[in-house]
């Protein structure tokens, strides 16, 4: 599914948080929303979610104008960096949640959970509680919870952020793979660089609430724009 994104304007008081921003987001690949803090990246993703409502502007996903469905409509996945997992619940039935309360038949649900196990590596743990896995695998339950109800679109708020370097590269190289397997359309907001480099089809580069360059890591890294692409992009880490 594509999405649209068309003159977007999100102000806080005097402060504008999005300013006129466009973006097409093309059906099937990994875009990601890289800039430094502040600069929109969540309020953007949200606005795509429609968690946020924008004082004006449109979203379209797959060309239809979703600007004042509600976010159950508009058929998305979530994926936040601090992500609240039921704890009561084991990570199977993490996973099955959304299933069950679409009340899908049980032999769906199972077969689908089993298929989700396996893609994210959790077989394994799938009868321990989130308390019991470690911070990497944690996400990959959020990832697999949020792909159990086929979304048209996976929008992830810095997945990774909380957790150490190791565990994060891990995880952008397993991300990476997953896309290659399933290419739902996937939006990432992330401040790091590298990060966006190493797991995008796409990158737009954010900055103060409008969008500076969208383009291949290669344009963006070969091309810079301007100076504002070019030194954020030189200070990766
Ligand atoms: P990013 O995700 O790129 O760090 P955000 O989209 O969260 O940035 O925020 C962009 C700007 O809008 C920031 O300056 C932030 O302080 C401001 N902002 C975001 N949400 C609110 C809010 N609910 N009330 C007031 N200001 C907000
Ligand atoms: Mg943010």
């Amino acid at each position: 599914m594509s999405i649209q994104v068309i003159g977007a304007n999100k102000r806080y008081g005097d402060f504008a948080a999005l300013d006129n921003v466009s973006i097409d987001i093309p059906d099937g690949q990994l875009t990601s929303l890289l800039g430094p803090s502040g600069s929109g990246k969540s309020t953007l993703l949200r606005a795509i979610a429609g968690l946020d409502t924008l004082d004006s502007g449109t979203v379209r996903i797959n060309d239809n104008d979703v600007s004042q469905k509600s976010p159950q409509k508009r058929d998305i996945g979530f994926v936040f960096q601090h992500y609240a997992a039921f704890k009561h619940l084991t990570v199977r039935d993490n996973i099955a949640f959304g299933l069950k309360i679409r009340k899908r038949p049980k032999k769906e649900v199972d077969a689908k959970v089993d298929q989700l196990l396996e893609v994210v590596g959790l077989s394994v743990f799938q009868h321990r509680f989130p308390a019991q896995l470690s911070g990497g695998q944690r996400q990959r339950m959020a990832l697999a919870r949020a792909l159990a109800v086929d979304p048209k679109v996976l929008l992830l708020d810095e997945p990774f952020g909380a957790l150490d370097a190791k565990v994060r590269d891990d995880l952008r190289r397993w991300l990476r793979r997953l896309h290659e397997e399933v290419h739902v359309t996937t939006v990432l907001v992330t401040h790091d660089q590298q990060e966006a480099l190493d797991v995008s089809d796409r990158i737009a580069v954010l900055n103060k609430g409008r969008i500076e360059q969208v383009g291949t890591p290669d344009d963006l890294y070969d091309r810079p724009a301007n100076e504002f692409v070019a030194s954020f992009l030189g200070s990766t880490v």
